[in-house]
């Protein structure tokens, strides 16, 4: 059950400002850098977090690894990486709440209380945002007892139109 004290919220926002515990960064397997709100978090985060993430030898999907946010307002970065949307019959929508779950774990394991999400794989990884949208904030009520504040961080105003549907039960 969440905590009665949790507090979910949509913005619409660049993930690389935000100031909160932790920021989740939707990474590739490779954990090096890539395009989209990793390339935007590597940027912001300096080269400092690229020299961290080689040390973590990469990640597997579903999978999540912490390290510092080095320049970012952010004191952590949780890297995990979704799923390729691969018509929807590959495990995707496990997968994907899986990355939430395993980021919500450990941020809990290093008493991390303020965490915002980007819309995981619904970029570049071709998830559609109506079928992901659901299982994030479903995952993130299961799992989300003990936190502080969510924040389910959105870059363009349809991604926030979706979360703000989901989040008032509309949808
Ligand atoms: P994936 O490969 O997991 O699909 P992408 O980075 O391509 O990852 O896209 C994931 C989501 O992150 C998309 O909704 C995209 O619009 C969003 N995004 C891109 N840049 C930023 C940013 N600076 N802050 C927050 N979200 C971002």
């Amino acid at each position: 059950m969440p905590s009665p004290s949790l507090l979910l919220r949509a913005l619409h926002a660049d993930i690389t400002t935000l100031d909160c515990d932790a920021i989740v960064n939707a990474a590739n397997s490779s954990l090096l850098g890539g395009g989209g709100v990793d390339g935007a978090i590597h940027r912001a985060a300096g080269p400092a977090l690229r020299e961290a993430c080689r040390a973590l030898n990469g990640c597997r999907t579903g999978e999540a690894k912490l390290t510092p946010g080095f320049r970012l307002p952010a004191r952590y970065v949780i890297h995990t990486v979704g799923p390729i949307w691969r018509g929807g019959r590959q495990d995707e929508a496990t997968l994907l709440a899986a990355c939430y779950r395993n980021s919500l774990e450990l941020a809990r394991q290093h008493d991390l209380r303020t965490l915002a999400f980007p819309c995981i794989s619904t970029g570049v990884y071709g998830f559609p945002a109506h079928l992901a949208t659901p299982i994030a904030l479903r995952t993130v009520r299961e799992h989300g007892a003990g936190f502080d504040e969510i924040t389910f961080c959105c870059f363009s105003t349809a991604d926030l139109r979706l979360y703000e549907a989901a989040l008032a039960g509309t949808k």
